[in-house]
């Protein structure tokens, strides 16, 4: 419940939020909208389930930062497609919001970050995913920080991708970089768009940019339902993986920007000036061109 309390004498219950987006639209300090009037968060008490918020007028709103961890419980097919090994199956998520940026109205300017401390979610849904063995990472002439970013630039491309195959909506689909042990994570810094950190779960919340490096794991892959239980999207993915890498291939290449957009593999903000083409390595490196006619 969102109760407006900017008249203290008389609390007004404005709206009404689902358990699952509380967490991103009402957290501390968001801003909230309702009917076109804007809501500063000054308290989520998770426990009454009540968010009180009261009426302001700032010229920026706020997107919320999460951490999402993917484990593997069951794989329900597993196949290789050139030097990737693609599997689905049933996984365990876990979300956690950390904090808000502040993006400035009309030019999407970065105006700074707030930290959000909020408890885990976890939830059973069906994946698909592939791995990239190490080995042939190690072979890409690029760093370890232009390689994450040319695998968030791939994420990026294929979840879009993704939602235009199976004609859903963005927001049906997750996607996550990790490893399958569920031991490595690759997010986004909270304090720069484009530094990267890899983090074990457990030190999710303190920050250990680089501290484990890349040789360390297999990056993984995955995207994966929004929804528990899953909505079948995962099988039908694994399924088309050669048609979509090879899609994003096209379609990153056909893309007349110079270092990323977010037509392609997202802005280069967010994937650093490289990322496009390590993107684009990447996707030789773990698919065949096929012949179209
Ligand atoms: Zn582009």
């Amino acid at each position: 419940m969102v109760i407006d309390s900017t008249d203290k004498g008389k609390p007004v219950v404005i709206a009404e939020v689902d358990w699952d987006s509380a967490f991103t639209a009402v957290h501390d300090d968001a801003i909230y909208m309702v009917e076109s009037q804007q809501y500063h968060v000054d308290k989520l008490d998770l426990e009454r389930k009540k968010a009180y918020v009261r009426k302001v007028d700032v010229d920026y709103y706020t997107d919320a930062m999460t951490y999402t961890h993917v484990r593997v419980i069951d794989e329900f097919q597993r196949k290789l497609s050139c030097r990737a090994i693609v599997e689905h199956g049933e996984v365990q998520v876990v979300r956690k919001v950390v904090g808000y940026k502040k993006i400035k109205f009309y030019t999407a300017e970065n105006l700074g970050y707030g930290d959000v401390n909020l408890p885990e979610k976890d939830m059973h849904t069906t994946s698909y995913w592939f791995t990239i063995p190490r080995r042939f990472l190690r072979d890409l002439q690029f760093t370890q920080s232009e390689i994450l970013d040319g695998l968030s630039g791939l994420a990026y491309c294929l979840h879009h991708l993704a939602a235009m195959i199976l004609m859903a909506d963005i927001r049906d689909i997750d996607c996550c970089i990790g490893d399958k042990s569920g031991e490595f994570f690759v997010h986004h810094g909270p304090n720069g768009q484009n530094t990267k950190a890899i983090s074990v779960p457990e030190k999710v919340v303190d920050e250990t940019p680089n501290k484990l490096r890349l040789d360390e794991f297999d990056p993984t892959l995955f995207l994966f339902d929004a929804y528990p239980g899953g909505i079948g999207f995962s099988q039908l993915l694994y399924e088309e993986h050669d048609r979509m890498l090879n899609a994003a291939r096209q379609l990153i290449r056909a893309c007349p920007c110079s270092h990323g957009c977010p037509s392609c593999v997202g802005p280069d903000l967010e994937i650093g000036l490289n990322g496009k083409k390590v993107s684009l390595a990447i996707l030789e490196l773990i698919s065949d061109e096929l012949q179209l006619h």
